[in-house]
């Protein structure tokens, strides 16, 4: 599975339908009247954003909207059928574009008036009917802004691309959508039936904040994700100093980053053994206050796949306490 973030759409709203000319025919009855009756409303096209999804994946398979055509108008005062809205679903922090800028809209065309409607006290056997509006088609990019809902923190060298190229889909640095220098890397995680998005902030280091290095562009994107990992280099010689460095960090940048919920895991447990893994722990908890600390190894994937049940646990309590509509903003 690729994550798509950009894809190309062409829809079409329903024409109206025709109104009718018609005159009542009954037996013994002269002059019966117009009876058309007006064309059946095209239908709209209506995009919906809707929470859980991640990808704009389904855009891939298919490309065409169209709403469907109201029914014409019909003798007898019969109004044609309205045809059916179509509705697109996209991720919450998808922007909808065409070459004008940010547009959402195709109305389905009005159905035409009947002759009925055309009576009138100087006019009563109107042979006039209106044709139905004709619908709109248009082409539209959609462009799915970052929703990743997990952020990858840490020193460079943690293994934060490494993790990402074992649990996802993504291919750090050869990254498979558009625009890839505009992005950080990300990937859709799979662990049982939960799927999320993960980016890789490159580069968030010390001085990010302040504007130094390519870090701040991006931390803009950590900050609407929902929790953080915090991915610690087990083999370092000063694990608990790494820690507090990328504490401070998230701690200078402010925008409430240090109160997301973090979890922390130390990295490449391959490369220890029994006694360097129990004083790696112990050093890492000792920085933490004591927080849960898990352990993995993104290079052989040993206890990856805790990592991911953990943030899916975390994403489940950031979900349900979440508003309806996810505050976002492009
Ligand atoms: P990043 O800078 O945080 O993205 O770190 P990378 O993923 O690029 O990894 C930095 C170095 O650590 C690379 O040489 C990786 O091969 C190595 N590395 C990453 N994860 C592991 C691991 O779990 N075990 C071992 N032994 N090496 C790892
Ligand atoms: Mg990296």
């Amino acid at each position: 599975m690729k994550f798509l973030d950009l894809a190309k759409v062409i829809i079409r709203s329903g024409s109206g339908g025709g109104g009718a000319v018609s005159f009542r025919r009954e037996k013994h009855i002269e002059f019966g009247g117009p009876d058309g009756g007006n064309g059946g409303r095209g239908g709209d096209v209506i995009i919906e954003a809707v929470q859980g999804l991640n990808t704009l994946i389904d855009f891939r398979y298919q490309q065409h909207f169209f709403a469907k055509n109201g029914q014409h108008g019909m003798g007898k005062q019969r109004t044609g059928k309205d045809g059916d809205d179509i509705t697109l679903k996209v991720p919450v922090g998808t922007q909808i574009m065409d070459e004008d800028g940010v547009t959402v809209l195709a109305k389905g065309g009005n159905g035409g008036f009947g002759n009925l409607y055309f009576k009138s006290s100087t006019n009563q056997a109107p042979r006039r009917a209106n044709s139905g509006l004709l619908g709109v088609e248009r082409t539209l990019w959609l462009n799915l802004k970052l929703i990743a809902e997990v952020g990858l923190v840490g020193l460079p060298n943690a293994g934060k691309s490494t993790f990402l190229g074992e649990t996802t889909n993504a291919k750090p640095k050869i990254a498979d959508y558009a625009f890839t220098t505009l992005y950080p890397s990300l990937g859709v995680a799979q662990i049982d039936d939960d799927q999320f998005v993960i980016a890789d902030i490159p580069g968030l280091i010390e001085g990010a904040h302040e504007g130094r290095g390519i870090g701040d562009r991006f931390l803009g994107h950590i900050e609407r994700c929902s929790v953080l990992l915090h991915i610690v280099d087990g083999t370092s010689e000063s694990i608990g100093q790494d820690y507090n460095t990328i504490i401070n960090e998230i701690d200078a940048y402010g925008s409430g980053l240090i109160d997301k919920p973090r979890i922390t895991v130390l990295n490449k447990i391959d490369e220890l053994d029994e006694d360097d893994m129990d004083f790696a722990l112990s050093a890492l908890r000792g920085a933490s206050g004591g927080s849960p600390v898990l352990a993995m190894s993104g290079g052989t994937g040993e206890g990856t796949a805790e990592v991911l049940r953990k943030l899916v646990s975390q994403i489940q309590i950031v979900r349900s306490g979440e508003p309806e509509e996810r505050s976002w903003q492009p």
